[in-house]
C-alpha cells in the first residue's frame, strides 16, 4: 500500500540487513568488554537501532532521546530542547548513538556534546545513512552503513509529515506526494 507513493528504493531491507550485521558485529567486537550504552535518538532510530543491536551480542545497556535543536547554534547545550531525556547515568559511560540519517550534523553534535558535558567517557556514532553534501556541522560518524547522495529519503525510520517510518526500506518519494496540499 506504501510502496504507491515510492519512486525508487535505495537501499533495500536485504542491504539493511547486511549493513547491521556488518556494523553490529563491527561494534560488538570493539565494545566486547565495555558494557556500553547504546543511545537512540527517536523516533527515527527505531527500526535500525533495533536491527543494529540484536547483531551486537555483547553485554549493553540501551536508553532513548527525543531532543529538538535549534538551529541558531550549537555552542551551548541551552540549544537543545530535550522532550524526553535518558534515564541511565551517562558519567563514565562508553556511548554508542544510534541514528536513522546524518545530514546537517546538527542534531548528533548537540547530543555528542551534551553527553560529554555530562561526563560520558567516549561518544561514538552508528548511522544507517549519512548524507555528507548536507553537511554544516563538522561531524564524521565513525560507523555508517552507507553514503547517500543529498537526496529526501524515506523508510526504515525516516519519515515525511509522520508517515512512511514503517516502510521495511529507504527509498524516495514520488513528487505527487509533496504536491497534494
Ligand atoms: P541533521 O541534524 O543531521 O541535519 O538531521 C538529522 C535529522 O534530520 C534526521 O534524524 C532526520 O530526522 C532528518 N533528516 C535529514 N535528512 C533526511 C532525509 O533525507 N529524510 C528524512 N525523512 N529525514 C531527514
Amino acid at each position: 500500500m506504501l510502496e504507491k507513493d515510492i519512486e525508487k528504493v535505495i537501499v533495500s531491507n536485504e542491504d539493511i540487513n547486511k549493513i547491521a550485521k556488518r556494523l553490529g558485529t563491527q561494534l560488538a567486537e570493539e565494545y566486547r568488554d565495555q558494557f556500553p550504552l547504546v543511545v537512540g535518538l527517536l523516533k527515527g532510530c527505531v527500526p535500525f537501532m533495533g536491527t543494529l543491536i540484536q547483531n551486537m551480542d555483547i553485554p549493553m545497556e540501551i536508553d532513548f532521546m527525543d531532543v529538538s535543536s535549534y538551529h541558531g547554534g550549537i555552542e551551548s547545550s541551552g540549544d537543545i530542547k530535550i522532550n524526553k531525556d535518558l534515564d541511565a547515568q551517562v558519567k563514565g559511560r562508553d556511548i554508542i548513538i544510534a541514528e536513522d540519517i546524518v545530514d546537517t550534523g546538527r542534531t548528533i553534535k548537540v547530543v555528542m556534546d551534551l553527553l560529554k558535558y555530562r561526563g560520558a567517557k567516549s561518544v561514538s556514532v552508528v548511522t544507517l545513512l549519512d548524507k555528507p553534501a548536507g553537511r554544516i556541522v563538522e561531524i564524521d560518524p565513525e560507523y555508517i552503513g552507507v553514503t547517500i547522495p543529498k537526496e529526501f529519503v524515506v523508510g526504515y525510520g525516516l519519515d515525511y509529515d509522520e508517515q512512511y517510518r514503517n516502510l521495511p526500506y529507504v527509498g524516495v518519494l514520488k513528487p505527487k506526494v509533496y504536491n497534494k496540499e
